[in-house]
């Protein structure tokens, strides 16, 4: 399955903390004497930093974890027909340098399509030099 046609995708992103954001939110909506959080990714200020000191090029991106996927069974993928498509997720979480919370940082749905599955031979015929081999070690 290919994921993600990119003019099918719903992308959404985040980028703080929702713990964080609610922790501002109550210091503020309370008027609380606390400090409020930043609420910044680890992986995001890391990247923002190597990108400030030039070891990083624009647009390049790291992430605590990222996976994507047919949202479909093996079961129903074994039976779908070449060129069928279904749904497809993609997403990417970072961690929060001040409370520690694993959270994602960009949602995206769009569609996957089965490609043609190319199966390679299994008994390969073993060339000469592989045949005098297998002579010489029987
Ligand atoms: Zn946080």
């Amino acid at each position: 399955m290919e994921p993600n046609e990119p003019e099918k995708a719903k992308v959404k992103t985040f980028d703080k903390c929702p713990l964080c954001s609610l922790k501002e939110w109550i210091i503020k909506h309370f008027g609380l004497d606390e400090t409020i959080p930043e609420g910044k990714g680890f992986f995001a200020d890391i990247v923002k930093r190597m990108k400030e000191n030039g070891l990083a090029k624009e647009g390049w991106d790291f992430c605590y974890d990222q996976r994507t996927g047919p949202v479909a069974n093996e079961q129903m993928l074994k039976t779908l027909p070449t060129g069928a498509q279904v749904p497809s997720y993609f997403f990417k979480t970072d961690i929060c340098s001040d409370c520690g919370c694993i959270y994602v940082t960009k949602l995206e749905e769009g569609t996957a399509q089965k490609k043609p599955q190319i199966v390679l031979p299994t008994n390969i015929p073993a060339n000469r030099a592989e045949r005098r081999r297998m002579e010489r070690n029987n």
